[in-house]
């Protein structure tokens, strides 16, 4: 005889449809989020379709008795185990990871072959009682390692939780299959109302983990979207490089770290010109075309912000006057040899100036070390159209 939980015994039934009212209740929220949020609406869906399954399989369990076995027994429990497995590809969707497919499809499929041997001798029910456990252990699992290695579901506090949860019901669901084992060992009848201390502790973590882990997902999502929006806040929206603002935040980070810092000052040559004589769409098309041929020629530490209309900036981590003067010249290269091509098919030549200037090391305010720096990039970015444009200057030289 396996024994119960202490205390005053639960009420499985109660236990059974409370699970499945909470399940459609969830499934209906999750799902009225869909609209509010497109851009992880798939997630949301499959999420809201896991709730649902969960609903209807606590159901189905809850009415076992009072609906044919054949439809109480299979439909539930290939339910149940659908319910994992569509959190586990939620999660996959969320954090743009391939999905699990073999073990979806596996311990569905699995799943569904162990509940029909019930349908020929109904004293067999354990074997799929067993084998669902079982799979629901192991996508279980499988949610935890996926919240565990993903850099992104690691710093997110409640993407942790959700692993916390799915941990929890890993180990009860592996106590609930070794009781299932035991009680078929020791001949008794699978019971889906059993007051068993593994059953009805799996029964408890079913509930929580679908109430826990659904207002984690959601906040997980919700947090996931405000650094979407964050992120989109700092880039500018024409080019995709920091914003000024972003960029200033980034320098001063990037000061308080210590290393050397270097700066660059660039500015497309008679850009007016080009706005003037092709429109300013064409215009759009070259300030684009130079935000990405800067962006690849910088390290990938390196921070580009677009500091004006037609003028971009650079801060160069641990580089020195030489090292920016060396980037200048490799991007005046690379603008007289890679034209603009506009979408109606025109070549346009374009040029830049550049001028380049050190930035004072720590001790001393970043935003001082910072403004002097951009000071003195600038005045050699003077210099540079002073002298002719198509060139890059240093301080040095506009000493
Ligand atoms: P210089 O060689 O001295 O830099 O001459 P310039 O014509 O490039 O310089 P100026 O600063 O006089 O002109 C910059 C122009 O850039 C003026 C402005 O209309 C244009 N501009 C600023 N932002 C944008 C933009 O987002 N799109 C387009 N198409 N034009 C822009
Ligand atoms: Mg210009
Ligand atoms: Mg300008």
């Amino acid at each position: 005889m396996l024994p119960t939980l202490p205390g005053p015994p639960l009420d499985t039934p109660t236990l059974l449809f409370a699970i499945s009212m909470v399940s459609f209740v969830m499934a209906g929220f999750t799902w009225s989020l869909v609209r509010a949020m497109p851009e992880q609406g798939r997630s949301l869906r499959l999420w809201a379709l896991a709730n649902a399954a969960a609903g209807v399989a606590f159901g189905l369990y809850f009415l076992r008795g009072h609906v044919a076995f054949g439809i109480s027994f299979i439909g539930a429990n290939v339910a149940v185990v659908a319910v994992p497995a569509l959190f586990l590809r939620a999660q996959c969707v969320l954090y743009e990871v391939p999905r699990r497919a073999w073990l979806e499809w596996g311990t569905v499929g699995a799943g569904l072959l162990s509940v029909l041997p019930v349908l020929i001798e109904p004293g067999l029910g354990w074997i799929g009682a067993l084998v669902i456990s079982a799979g629901v252990a192991l996508l279980a699992l499988a949610i935890v390692l996926l919240m565990w290695s993903h850099p992104l579901a690691r710093s997110i506090g409640s993407s942790r939780f959700v692993g916390l949860v799915s941990l929890a019901t890993c180990l009860a669901m592996t106590w609930r299959a070794s009781g299932t084992a035991q009680r078929a060992w020791e001949g008794l009848p699978y019971d889906i109302r059993t007051r068993a201390a593994s059953h009805t502790t799996s029964l408890l973590m079913g509930g929580l983990f679908l109430i826990g882990a659904s207002v984690a997902f959601m906040s997980a999502v919700h947090e996931l979207r405000r650094r979407a929006v964050a992120e989109r806040a700092r880039r500018d929206g024409l080019t995709g490089v920091l914003t000024r603002a972003a960029f200033h935040d980034e320098a001063v980070q990037a000061h308080g770290s210590g290393e050397a810092l270097a700066l660059a000052m660039i500015d497309i040559d008679h850009f007016k010109r080009v706005n003037d004589g092709h429109g300013h769409v064409a215009g759009d098309q070259a300030i684009v075309h130079f935000a990405r041929l800067i962006s690849a020629q910088v390290r990938s530490g390196d921070l580009v912000g677009r500091y004006g209309g037609e003028e971009f900036i650079v801060l160069l981590r641990s580089a020195d006057l030489e090292a920016a003067e060396r980037l200048g010249q490799r991007l005046v290269d690379a603008a007289r040899s890679s034209p603009v091509r506009l979408g109606n098919g025109t070549q346009l030549r374009c040029t830049l100036s550049v001028g380049v200037a050190d930035c004072a090391p720590p001790p001393g305010p970043a935003e001082q070390a910072l403004e002097q720096g951009i000071a003195l990039a600038d005045a050699a970015l003077y210099l540079a159209k002073a002298r002719g444009r198509d060139q890059v200057q240093t301080p040095a030289l506009a000493a």
